[in-house]
């Protein structure tokens, strides 16, 4: 579908493009999943943009031709005091702002060129995923802080594991506050910066970073936690955050054209890629946290833990748990809003994640998987959405009952949770 709209486009751009002088909202033809599971042309509304040609608006502020480098042997970074000129250090060009134009077609503008589809798309899909948060998730505005600096197409190096600029990509690089949507190379269908589910896990990450991390670009708890071995604090976190990104990114996908999709990555990533995929598919039933899994997770070091994406595996456990609590009691948005007020709690009686993730600083073994997960059943109010939470946690990820039900303090699920019967009971603890 893409081929034909860049060749459609490339017809248009042969004509003059304008540099139109609007503000919000705006209409914009942009690439937006179908009911045919196409990217299709469809006419939006920007509503928080400020500037249509640099595409810089409330939510974020399109930045093309950067370079950023990291490299372990970089003398700046290795001297950098704060994480401002770290951040800074890693910046090698700065780049440009970007400059889209269009065609005005009755009052739509329509994007003149590849490039222009192609941004227009990414800041519709991160102002999508912004309004998820504020309206879903009860996020007030003030709390995103300033637009979000979104390099598009950079040139990004990490030379630890390859010379050569990253491709195929988009993510959230904490350390510098900022998106990045790197140019593609093999995924061509549906390159990530136009999927707007893989836009909006990257937004969620943004999201948990503000909250859950306290907004700091080197995150304390995973900094201290990381740097022992095992880490069973630190990959509990990574698994929560890589998790919850693919739960509220399908929680987007239901206030879009195509509707629910739980499967949102395979818009992306089919073929060669198709497994990856369906891993990540929400959807699935019985998938169940295994020894082995359970064992990496409290016994292995984070740089370990992540070889083969394991925050990963324990993450889509997580989501897939939440996603069936949420379908099978109908109450999907009253869970993500719950999921969200999780993060960041200074109420003693439900502590958020970042909470419990300081009250046990020096002490990670106790973030345990029954204590994170505590934290969102903590902020589920109606009974039997509590009940069904539960019962998904402690089935898919083997949370043993006696740590969420009974004399503790706090009565995290009530005493008629009952673990489901999908997953094979393993002998363990925590
Ligand atoms: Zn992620």
């Amino acid at each position: 579908m893409l081929r034909t709209v860049i060749t459609a486009t490339a017809a248009l751009g042969l004509a003059a493009g304008c540099a139109p002088d609007t503000s919000a909202p705006v209409k914009v033809s942009a690439l937006v999943l179908n009911s045919n599971g196409e990217y299709a042309p469809q006419e939006v509304e920007l509503r928080t943009i400020t500037d249509i040609v640099g595409l810089k608006g409330t939510v974020a502020d399109l930045h093309g031709g950067a370079r950023i480098v990291l490299d372990p042997e970089d003398q700046d970074l290795a001297t950098a005091e704060t994480p401002e000129s770290f951040a800074a250090a890693l910046l090698k060009g700065e780049g440009h702002d970007v400059k889209a134009s269009y065609i005005d077609q009755g009052g739509v503008l329509w994007p003149a060129d590849f490039h222009t589809w192609n941004m227009v798309t990414t800041y519709y899909s991160l102002e999508r995923a912004f309004d998820y948060f504020q309206n879903v998730g009860n996020i007030p505005a003030a709390d995103f802080k300033k637009p979000v600096t979104t390099y598009y197409f950079p040139e990004f190096v990490l030379k630890q594991v390859d010379k050569n600029p990253m491709r195929d990509n988009a993510l959230y690089f904490s350390v510098m506050e900022a998106f990045m949507v790197l140019p593609f190379d093999q995924l061509q269908r549906a390159p990530l910066a136009i999927n707007a589910g893989i836009i909006a896990h990257e937004y969620s990450h943004r999201v948990f970073n503000l909250k859950v991390y306290n907004g700091a670009a080197f995150p304390q708890a995973l900094s201290l936690w990381s740097a022992t071995n095992p880490s069973p604090g630190a990959n509990i976190l990574k698994s929560f955050d890589e998790g919850l990104a693919d739960y509220h990114a399908y929680g987007t996908t239901c206030r879009s054209t195509k509707g629910c999709d739980t499967r949102f990555l395979g818009t992306s990533f089919d073929g060669a890629y198709e497994q990856l995929a369906a891993a990540r598919d929400l959807s699935v039933t019985n998938r169940c946290m295994t020894a082995t899994l359970y064992n990496q997770l409290y016994g292995q070091g984070l740089d370990e833990f992540g070889q083969g994406g394991k925050e990963y595996q324990v993450g889509t456990l997580i989501a897939s748990a939440l996603y069936q609590a949420g379908e099978n009691t109908g109450q999907r948005e009253v869970l993500m809003r719950a999921v969200v007020a999780a993060y960041n709690d200074p109420d003693p009686q439900k502590p958020g994640l970042f909470q419990l993730s300081q009250q046990y600083l020096n002490n990670q073994s106790q973030f345990t998987l029954a204590v994170a997960a505590g934290a969102i059943i903590s902020h589920v109010t109606d009974l039997r959405l509590k009940e069904a939470v539960c019962n998904e946690l402690m089935d898919h990820l083997q949370i043993p009952r006696d740590s969420l039900v009974g004399t503790g303090n706090p009565h995290l699920c009530p005493a008629s949770a009952t673990p489901g019967t999908t997953c094979p009971v393993l002998n363990t603890r925590g």
